[in-house]
């Protein structure tokens, strides 16, 4: 894989997304995602200029960091499901997390924020389609169901309320290989919760969408993703 040439791919495909949305590609953030990646295909993609990268297992993103120390410049997203348990190293030293999908995780990663003297963006994930796959706080229903639009927008305002945590937007996946329709649509609803919760949750700032992956990250720019994690496209395939 030449990532030199797989990240230029990648950008000029922002790019002409962003513009078919009347969007600048400045305001789109691409998350290199090296999960499972040799560190020596990071350091390629960081020499073909991207900064942000998303991993996905705690030890993993532990060890990646510390290997690239004398890089400070490298900005690092952990983006799966956190196990309680292990927190600790995305406290210690991320910049982002993508998958709140529990009150009980934000109250830790808080707890810990604080004792490392830190702050912590986050993303609210959340499970619009409703496969029970998806993890994330279930909406799948919010346009109609008050009392699931209460309690996202009850538990969005108490995990905003924690002192080291910056509630930025929300995350979602679209079901795996479903038709473009139905991939958008996931999007949008997901967007117009984000609007909504900017009402009912007014600390937060909400200004983030992390939506996209290799097989839709254009379908989400042009529906207003402002954070895109794409893995397969840079590094290739992965083996598992
Ligand atoms: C692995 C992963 C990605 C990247 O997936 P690709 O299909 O390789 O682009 C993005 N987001 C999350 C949460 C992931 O686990």
């Amino acid at each position: 894989m030449d990532i030199s040439a797989s990240a230029t791919t990648v950008l000029e495909k922002i790019e002409r997304a962003a513009e078919r949305a009347g969007r600048s590609a400045e305001d789109i953030m691409l998350i290199a995602v090296s999960k499972q990646k040799p560190v020596e295909m990071l350091q390629a993609a960081y020499d073909a200029g991207l900064r942000h990268f998303g991993e996905n297992r705690s030890a993993e993103f532990a060890e990646k960091i510390a290997h690239f120390e004398s890089q400070p410049d490298m900005v690092w997203h952990f983006i799966g499901n956190l196990q309680t348990r292990q927190s600790k190293p995305i406290a210690a030293s991320g910049d982002w997390f993508h998958a709140v999908d529990r009150l009980k995780i934000a109250n830790r990663l808080n707890n810990q924020l604080e004792e490392f003297g830190r702050n912590l963006s986050v993303f609210l994930e959340i499970n619009v389609s409703g496969e029970e796959s998806k993890h994330g706080f279930d909406v799948s229903n919010w346009e109609a169901d008050g009392a699931q639009r209460d309690a996202i927008a009850s538990v969005a305002a108490t995990i905003s309320d924690l002192s080291r945590i910056d509630v930025c937007g929300l995350m979602t996946m679209a079901p795996y290989g479903s038709p473009e329709s139905d991939i958008r649509r996931i999007f949008q609803r997901t967007r117009r919760l984000r609007e909504w919760l900017r009402e009912q949750v007014p600390q937060a700032s909400w200004d983030g969408l992390s939506m996209g992956m290799t097989d839709d990250y254009e379908i989400a720019i042009e529906e207003g993703a402002t954070q895109v994690r794409v893995g397969r496209a840079l590094f290739g395939q992965r083996q598992y």
